[in-house]
C-alpha cells in the first residue's frame, strides 16, 4: 500500500480511479467536489454483513451475507424478464435475479460450480425467497472484502455502496502521512488522537456517531483550531498600525448634555472604550453587543461625532432602507447645531443625486455619509474615511469582516454592532478576531416587559384587547411561524392570519414576509410608522432593530416554534419607550417539559446573555437562532454544547500562545477546512 502525497487530498476527485464527469457530478450534490471532502464525509452507520448465513435461516427485508454454489444460469431471451442464477448452500437454494445486466458480466462473476460470497438485501417472490442485484458477488477468496461491517454513507442518486467505496477506500485507505500539527505531548497530555488514526477509525467504526469518541473530538480539535487560526490570523492584519486620532472630550460633552436622558453605566463604560480604541495607533475592530432597546445607536453617533471632529469622514450602514432612514433623521437632529455635513444614499436614490454625493465624498464635502449595505458594497472613495460603523450585522462573516477592513484603508476603524447575544463558549468562534464591548443594562425609564403566554383556543378572547388596544392608539405586531398555511406543519400562517385580523379591523393590518418585494416591505413598514395602520402581521423577517416607540403590544403565535433568543428579539421590538409592554405567546396545547421551562425563563428575564446561555443548555446548538443568525456556518462537526472543553482548549493554543503561528504546519490543516483561501485573500 502507497500513502499518497500529501496535497493530493486538495485535487478534484476526477483525479480518483472510476471518477468521471458524470460521478463527480453526482458526487458534487453530496458537496464532494475535492478528494479530502471524501475524508470529511463521515459515515452514518454501518451495515452489518459479517455473518454468514445459511440459506434456510435467510430473512426476507433484511441485508444479509450468503456462502453458495453457483448452480445453473438462466438468461431468458423474453422482454422484461429477469436473468436469474440458482444458487445453493447445504441448507437450501436460493434464486439470484438481475435486471438490466450482461450475460458475459454475470457468466464472469458467477462461474458455474463455483462458491461465491453474495451480500444484499432478501427479498420476497412468489412464495420464495430471492435476492435481486445484490450489492455484492465476489469469489471466496476475496470474502474479507465484503464480509464485515461496511461504513453506510449519505450517498445520492447514481452512487450506490459499492462504487462510493470504490472510490472512498482510495484515499480513506491511503491517508498521507502527515506532519502532525499538534505535538506529541500535546496530544498526549490532552488525549488526542493521531489525524491519520483518527479518520481511520471515523470512517471504519460507529466512531462518526458518538460526538465524544476520541476520534471524532480529535477532527473536532482540528476543525475548532482551523477556525481560530483563521480569526487569529485576521485579527492580526486587521489591527495594523494607524494614524491615531484625536478627541475632543468637550463636543461629545455638548452632545450628551443636549441628550433628553443620560447614558446609562453601561454606555459610558463602551463610550470610553471605543474612544481608546479611536486613540490608539492601531486600527479599531470592535464589536458592541447590546441587547435590543440597549441603546448602541447613541454610542455610535457619539464616536462618530468625535471622529468628524477631528477631520475625517464617517460612515454608518444599516442593513434597511428604513433603518438607515431612522438613523439619519436622528443624527441630524443630534448634529444639528454643529457645522457638520451628513447625507443619505440608498439603493433608492435617483442617479443624478447620487453622482452628486459620490462626488462630495470624494472631495470631502461630506462628513457623514449614512446608508445601506448594498451600497457600501459598490464602489465609494472617500477623501479621507476614519471610521465605519455597521449597525445590526447579522450576517457579517470573517470574510465579510475582513474585506471591510480592507476596503476601509488603513486609518479606518471599524465598529460592528449587533442585537444578538451570542453564549460565552461561541463568542470566541465567532468574533474571536475582535475586540468585544458589551452593553449589559437598559436605559432605566423602561419599564420590564410584561410577558403572558396564552392556549391558542382561547384566541378569541383577543379581539376584544387589541380593539381596546386600538383605540388607546396602540400598535401592535402579529408574528406567525410560516408565510404560507402548509398542508404539514400545523403552524400558523401570515397569509391566513392576515385575512382573518383584517377582516375584523378592516383597513387597519398591514402584512409583511421575507418573499415580499423590498421596496413593498418598506412600505408597510413606513405605513406601520407613520402609524396609518395599527396591526403588522409578520413573519420574523424584521427582527432588526427598527424603532416603533409606538408599537408595545406584541402576540406570537406557535410560540413553542421559537427558540428562546429568537422570543426574547421578537419580544424586544415593543416596550422601547416609557409605555408598558406586553407580549403574549399563543401555544397549542400539549407543551413539552422544554417548552414550559422556555416561558418560564422569558417571564422571569429579559437579560438577552442569560437567556442565550439557557437557550443554549436546552436546545443545544444546532438549534441556536443567535447562532444561526450570525450567518457563520463554521463548525460542521464541532458542538460548543458537547465539545466545551475543546472550545477551551483549543482558544488556548491559539489564542493565548503569543507566538508566531507556523503556517507551514498549519497550511494542511487550513486548507482541509477550506480556510486557506480566506486567510490568504487577506494577504495585501
Ligand atoms: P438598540 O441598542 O436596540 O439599537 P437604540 O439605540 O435604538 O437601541 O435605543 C432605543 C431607544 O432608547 C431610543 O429611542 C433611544 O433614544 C433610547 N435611549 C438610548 N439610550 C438611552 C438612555 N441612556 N436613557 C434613556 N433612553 C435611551
Ligand atoms: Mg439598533
Amino acid at each position: 500500500m502507497t500513502l499518497v502525497k500529501k496535497y493530493f487530498i486538495f485535487e478534484n476527485v476526477k483525479k480518483l480511479k472510476g471518477v468521471g464527469p458524470t460521478l463527480s457530478k453526482y458526487l458534487k450534490v453530496r458537496k464532494i467536489e475535492k478528494i479530502k471532502d471524501i475524508i470529511l464525509n463521515l459515515p452514518y452507520s454501518e451495515t452489518d454483513r459479517s455473518q454468514i448465513s445459511n440459506i434456510n435461516e435467510l430473512e426476507a427485508g433484511k441485508i444479509q451475507t450468503i456462502k453458495v454454489v453457483v448452480k445453473k444460469l438462466n438468461f431468458p431471451r423474453i422482454k422484461n424478464l429477469p436473468n436469474t442464477i440458482q444458487c445453493e448452500d447445504e441448507t437450501g437454494k436460493i434464486d439470484i435475479s438481475y435486471f438490466n445486466s450482461f450475460e458475459g458480466y454475470l457468466r464472469k462473476i458467477y462461474p458455474l460450480n463455483q462458491i461465491v460470497i453474495i451480500s444484499g438485501k432478501v427479498g420476497y417472490f412468489k412464495n420464495k425467497l430471492k435476492i435481486t442485484n445484490p450489492d455484492y458477488v465476489t469469489p471466496i477468496e476475496n470474502r474479507g472484502y465484503v464480509v464485515k461491517n461496511i461504513p453506510k454513507y449519505k450517498l445520492t442518486k447514481g452512487i450506490n455502496e459499492k462504487k462510493y467505496r470504490f472510490i472512498s477506500e482510495q484515499i480513506i485507505e491511503n491517508l498521507p502521512k502527515i506532519e502532525d500539527w499538534l505535538d506529541e505531548d500535546f496530544k498526549r497530555k490532552n488525549k488526542l488522537m493521531n489525524w491519520n488514526e483518527a479518520i481511520k477509525r471515523l470512517h471504519n467504526s460507529d466512531d462518526s456517531k458518538n460526538k465524544k469518541s476520541i476520534s471524532y473530538r480529535r477532527l473536532v480539535f482540528d476543525e475548532i483550531c482551523a477556525n481560530f487560526i483563521t480569526l487569529s490570523e485576521n485579527r492580526k492584519r486587521l489591527k495594523r498600525k494607524k494614524i491615531s486620532k484625536q478627541i475632543n472630550k468637550n463636543f461629545q460633552k455638548k452632545i450628551i448634555s443636549h441628550l433628553p436622558f443620560s447614558l446609562t453605566d453601561s454606555q459610558e463604560k463602551v463610550l470610553k472604550e471605543i474612544n481608546s480604541d479611536l486613540k490608539s495607533d492601531e486600527r479599531m475592530f470592535r464589536i458592541l453587543q447590546g441587547d435590543v432597546g440597549s441603546g448602541k445607536t447613541i454610542i455610535s453617533l457619539l464616536t462618530i461625532a468625535n471622529v468628524i471632529s477631528d477631520g475625517y469622514q464617517c460612515a454608518l450602514m444599516t442593513p434597511t432602507e428604513i433603518l438607515s432612514q431612522q438613523h439619519f433623521k436622528l443624527a441630524k437632529k443630534i448634529f444639528e447645531n454643529y457645522n457638520i455635513n451628513i447625507e443619505f444614499l440608498s439603493g433608492k436614490t435617483d442617479s443624478k443625486k447620487r453622482k452628486e454625493i459620490l462626488k462630495k465624498i470624494y472631495n470631502g464635502k461630506i462628513d457623514f455619509l449614512i446608508g445601506t449595505h448594498a451600497l457600501f458594497q459598490k464602489k465609494i472613495d472617500f477623501q479621507n474615511l476614519g471610521f465605519v460603523v455597521i449597525d445590526e450585522q447579522h450576517k457579517f462573516g470573517v470574510k465579510q469582516r475582513s474585506d471591510l477592513a480592507k476596503k476601509g484603508g488603513k486609518n479606518c476603524d471599524v465598529l460592528l454592532m449587533s442585537a444578538t447575544p451570542i453564549p460565552r463558549t461561541m463568542m470566541m468562534s465567532l468574533y474571536g478576531d475582535m475586540d468585544i464591548s458589551k452593553i449589559t443594562e437598559k436605559p432605566s425609564v423602561r419599564k420590564k416587559i410584561i410577558t403572558l403566554s396564552k392556549p391558542e383556543k382561547k384566541i378569541n378572547e383577543l379581539w376584544t384587547f387589541l380593539k381596546e388596544q386600538i383605540e388607546k392608539k396602540n400598535q401592535i405586531f402579529w408574528v406567525c411561524p410560516l408565510i404560507q398555511g402548509s398542508k404539514f406543519l400545523d403552524y400558523s400562517s401570515a397569509n391566513e392570519k392576515f385575512e382573518i385580523i383584517n377582516k375584523k379591523f378592516p383597513g387597519k393590518v398591514g402584512l409583511i414576509h421575507g418573499s415580499l418585494e423590498k421596496e413593498v416591505k418598506d412600505e408597510v413598514l413606513k405605513n406601520f410608522l407613520n402609524k396609518k395602520i395599527s396591526i403588522l402581521v409578520s413573519t420574523t423577517v424584521i427582527e432588526v432593530g427598527i424603532d416603533f416607540p409606538n408599537a408595545n403590544l406584541i402576540i406570537i403565535e406557535n410560540a413553542n416554534k421559537f427558540g428562546l433568543s429568537q422570543l426574547h428579539q421578537l419580544r424586544g421590538r415593543v416596550g422601547r419607550s416609557d409605555k408598558q409592554g406586553i407580549c403574549i405567546l399563543l401555544f397549542k396545547d400539549g407543551l413539552s417539559k422544554n417548552a414550559i421551562k422556555r416561558i418560564k425563563i422569558l417571564k422571569e428575564s429579559e437579560d438577552g446573555f442569560f437567556i442565550a446561555e439557557e437557550d443554549l443548555k436546552l436546545r443545544g446548538f444546532g438549534d441556536l437562532t443567535g447562532y444561526q443568525q450570525s450567518g457563520e456556518k463554521n463548525f460542521r462537526f464541532a458542538d460548543p454544547f458537547v465539545h466545551d472543553d475543546l472550545f477551551k482548549m483549543a482558544e488556548n493554543l491559539i489564542f493565548n500562545i503569543n507566538k508566531e503561528i507556523n503556517h507551514k504546519k498549519y497550511h494542511f490543516l487550513l486548507k482541509l477546512f477550506d480556510k486557506a483561501e480566506i486567510i490568504n485573500s487577506n494577504e495585501d
